[in-house]
């Protein structure tokens, strides 16, 4: 047995966290880039806190998915206001902005000399300027990912700057941030979670301490994602999918991923579909032709006896098979009004070149088995959804 793990140097949890936001970020610096979503009006509090607290700040909102121009318009903005510190507050994109804002912030040259896909991939040389992640969303774990994943308009996909080096000083993750959240970006953000979950249990470089995080979430997102879609100011059910979301990204940095978010990252890259709401349409086809393939090709496999494990953890039954846990992400996908990849401007006339580009994905080589062409083509299909 062989592992490793990195995360935030701290984590702090639980409901009420957030006031302490701005005494803790005296640690970080003096003068801090705080930034924000869409709603930048939503880091008023925590500004007012700031100043309170005696630190300045400049407001940074990148208003989707991160691009990598967005973080070097952050980087412009934080050098010439002398931040040396930042502050995300806000769902995926803007934790993931923010990281790669950091990290440019303490190293020499451009984006492109660190991008992997699109630029260099050289190594990242110094660690980030002093972070904090607070994430608004309960979806990505991006708060404990080694990982930014930024948008190239221009190349029409999306690319990770990539280095423990990236991880922030603290991770500050208070579910009572996520009380606000509107049913359909729950459902979507949850369904993200309960993937990085479901996906580096199953996958080829699981290790005990991931399985351990995976189960706990597993549990945490099954009892709970159905319940805070139906009530989102259902305070218990928002502490589980906040846990279940950072859980999931402690095991996605350290296991890797799948199918899923293969077909996910060359989607994301070409068209303006929220990454959750991928994740969700594709998580239960992927499940259901792994396990096929599995069963086919590798019938002693590992990873069918951690599907069964899964669908027991999520069914809550004992006696349950890797298809009733199939079965069950796909009602609990119905439940959750999950549209197909069409809504977002997907058609079949996509399917040669995503399939091909899902294939040579980083995240596929972690998928519990090889899959051919064709099983990739019929994932992509059923995916789409009705016509
Ligand atoms: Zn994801």
């Amino acid at each position: 047995m062989r592992f490793e793990f990195a995360t935030a140097a701290r984590v702090l949890f639980g409901p009420g966290t957030f006031r302490e936001a701005a005494p803790l970020a005296r640690e970080l610096g003096q003068r801090a880039l705080l930034v924000t979503g869409r709603s930048a009006a939503r880091a008023q509090p925590l500004g007012a806190a700031l100043q309170g607290a005696g630190i300045d700040h400049r407001l940074f909102a990148i208003p989707g998915e991160p691009t990598t121009g967005d973080v070097e318009a952050g980087v412009e903005v934080a050098r010439r206001e002398g931040c040396d510190c930042v502050i995300a507050l806000g769902g995926g994109s803007a934790i993931d902005g923010a990281k790669a804002i950091a990290a440019m912030l303490a190293n020499p040259g451009t984006l492109l000399d660190y991008l992997e896909v699109i630029g260099r991939g050289q190594p990242v040389p110094h660690p980030s300027v002093p972070w904090m992640a607070i994430p608004t969303t309960a979806g990505t774990g991006a708060e404990v990912t080694r990982n930014a994943v930024l948008a190239s308009p221009e190349h029409q996909v999306k690319a990770s700057l990539r280095s423990p080096l990236l991880l922030p000083r603290l991770a500050l993750v208070d579910p009572e941030l996520t009380q606000g959240l509107p049913p359909a970006l729950t459902a979507s953000t949850g369904l993200d979670a309960l993937t990085q979950l479901i996906e580096p249990y199953v996958c080829v470089r699981a290790n005990p301490l991931t399985d351990a995080l995976c189960v706990e979430g597993l549990k945490r997102a099954a009892r709970s994602l159905r319940r805070a879609f139906e009530d989102g100011a259902d305070a218990a059910a928002r502490e589980d999918m906040s846990a279940a979301s950072l859980f999931s990204g402690m095991t996605l940095a350290h296991a890797g991923l799948g199918a899923v978010h293969g077909f996910a990252a060359p989607i994301g890259g070409r068209f303006p579909a929220p990454h959750g709401a991928v994740c969700a349409a594709l998580l239960p086809h992927v499940m259901e032709v792994n396990l096929r393939a599995l069963n086919q090709r590798s019938p002693g496999s590992e990873a069918l006896r951690r599907y069964e494990e899964a669908a027991r953890v999520l069914t809550g039954r004992p006696q349950a098979t890797a298809r009733d846990g199939v079965m069950w992400v796909r009602e609990l996908c119905a439940a959750l009004q999950v549209p197909g990849l069409r809504t977002y401007g997907l058609a079949p006339s996509d399917a040669a070149a995503l399939c091909e580009k899902a294939a040579a994905a980083s995240s596929m080589k972690a998928n519990p088995i090889g899959l051919t062409p064709a099983e990739l083509q019929e994932i992509f299909e059923r995916a789409l959804g009705p016509a």
